[in-house]
């Protein structure tokens, strides 16, 4: 008998669509997966996009990335505002690198560039004339340049939207970038362009005006005048100057005591007696600037006059001119009738200033010392006080021996009598209470030859002013 073979039968149930995605593990549900991606051309498309979509996120991000890293690591990026000092020497440093590589006939290679902004420079000449210069440096925008064989990047950057407070004067950045392992070239770049600026400086005297709240060069720097040109009584002129180098040395011992390192003076006298000639002058032979101080300035109030004077340039003196008229009724009113808003309290309160270790020293004139309210000139404030007077006969003959001696025109011998009749000129009216001021001598001294000065000196004298 044949053995009999059971055959077991499955019945495979159609599943549901139901069932199907709620058993997804079983076999049957991957198969209704597999079948419905396949199938289906609108999943497909969609998936497909959406791969492409993230695939290319992470890979910008990822290129963002490198970028950010490789910049990070190769390149080294420097970046000057407007509000230090190493801004204006780069741009000068800049135009000069153009107009030396132009005069030897090269192009310096920033000038390809199409941005460029034009400075005017106004050349004074050592007899008294003077030209225009126009210097042409990079504008705002992107320029390159090669430096010791290293290609920098400059952008020069202006803020439209803000402006510095004050000044009015709109914020500008130049970022230079380079590759890294050039960094050390930055320093060196701004040393030259530190040199540069300071050789134009050299033998002259920069002056300084508020700008806002803040100092700026006024003009071109001026050749430096020589302190013996400006003839003092004898021993005057040696008192201040032996004065301000005793103060210069006396850092520590300001600071040991906790005294404010500062210092006062006060010129007074009868106007063209020398008295801003002089402190030029001194200023020039220390190699200081001159911050010049005006306190019948619009718009200058109390809290911008204490801030001009606690952050007046370093090696510099202040300048302020006739203080007389500036608070002689404790109020100042400009010609116009303007009244500035600087009160008298407030300047003192300014010249007193917070207990600093900055350097600070500030020369005052006047022609009036007997309008000034004893509280401006009491020690801490005014220091030093000098009379700096009209003409007196030393003065007179030491100014024309300067003017008339070592020329071929007249013999010393001649000079001398001269001289000397002048001095006992000036010697005499002044003994009958007549004066001559130094710059109406200097005035008489510049149109005349030496005989028709002295002839015509006793025109000059007029009563004793002050
Ligand atoms: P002040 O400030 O006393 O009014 P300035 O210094 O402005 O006088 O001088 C006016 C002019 O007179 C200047 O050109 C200056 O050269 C000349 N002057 C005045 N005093 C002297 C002086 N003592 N020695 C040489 N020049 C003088």
């Amino acid at each position: 008998m044949p053995d009999t073979v059971t055959v077991p039968v499955t019945v495979v149930q159609p599943p549901t669509v139901g069932t199907s995605v709620l058993n997804a593990d079983s076999p049957s549900g991957a198969n209704f997966l597999e079948s419905f991606f396949h199938d289906n051309p609108y999943f497909q498309a969609g998936f497909g996009l959406m791969g492409l979509g993230v695939g290319l996120t992470v890979m910008r991000q990822g290129l963002v990335l490198g970028t950010t890293t490789l910049r990070r690591r190769m390149l080294v990026t420097l970046e000057i505002n407007n509000k230090d000092r190493a801004y204006e020497w780069f741009l000068e440093w800049m135009a000069n690198q153009a107009n030396s590589v132009a005069k030897t006939s090269r192009s310096a290679p920033w000038v390809r560039s199409h941005q460029l902004s034009v400075e005017t420079m106004i050349e004074q000449r050592k007899n008294g004339s003077s030209s225009a210069l126009f210097k042409l440096v990079a504008g705002p925008g992107t320029h390159y340049f090669k430096y010791q064989g290293a290609w920098m990047q400059v952008k020069r950057e202006r803020e439209t939207r803000s402006m510095q407070l004050m000044s009015g004067v709109p914020w500008e950045t130049v970022t230079l970038t380079t590759l890294s392992r050039d960094r050390s070239l930055f320093p060196r770049l701004l040393s030259e362009a530190r040199d540069l600026a300071m050789k134009g400086q050299e033998g002259k005297l920069v002056i300084h005006t508020a700008w806002g709240i803040e100092w700026k060069p006024f003009g071109q720097p001026r050749r430096k005048r020589p302190l013996q040109s400006v003839v003092l009584e004898p021993g005057v002129g040696e008192k201040i100057v032996q004065d301000v180098k005793a103060f210069l040395q006396r850092r520590q011992w300001y600071a040991d005591r906790g005294i404010p390192y500062r210092r006062g003076y006060l010129l007074h006298g009868p106007p063209g007696s020398g008295k801003t000639s002089f402190i030029q002058a001194l200023a020039g032979s220390l190699s200081y600037d001159i911050c010049l101080l005006n306190l019948s300035e619009r718009g200058l109030a109390d809290d911008k006059l204490n801030h001009l004077l606690s952050n007046a340039p370093e090696r510099s003196f202040v300048l302020i001119e006739d203080v007389d008229a500036a608070f002689n009724k404790r109020v100042q009113t400009t010609e116009d009738g303007y009244q500035s808003s600087v009160t008298f309290s407030g300047f003192l309160n300014a010249l007193d200033g917070v207990a600093s270790g900055e350097e600070r020293i500030i020369f005052m004139t006047t022609n009036h010392v007997e309008k000034l309210d004893s509280a401006l000139i009491r020690p801490g404030r005014v220091d030093v006080s000098e009379l700096i007077g009209d003409s007196t006969a030393v003065q007179a003959k030491t100014l024309f021996t300067r003017f008339y001696g070592g020329s071929d025109d007249l013999p010393e011998k001649e000079v001398q009598r001269l001289a000397n009749v002048l001095e006992e000129m000036v010697d005499a009216n002044r003994k009958s209470g007549k004066r001559v001021s130094m710059a109406a001598l200097q005035g008489l001294f510049i149109r005349n030859n030496a005989r028709d000065a002295v002839a015509g000196c006793s025109e000059l004298f007029s009563p004793e002013r002050i």
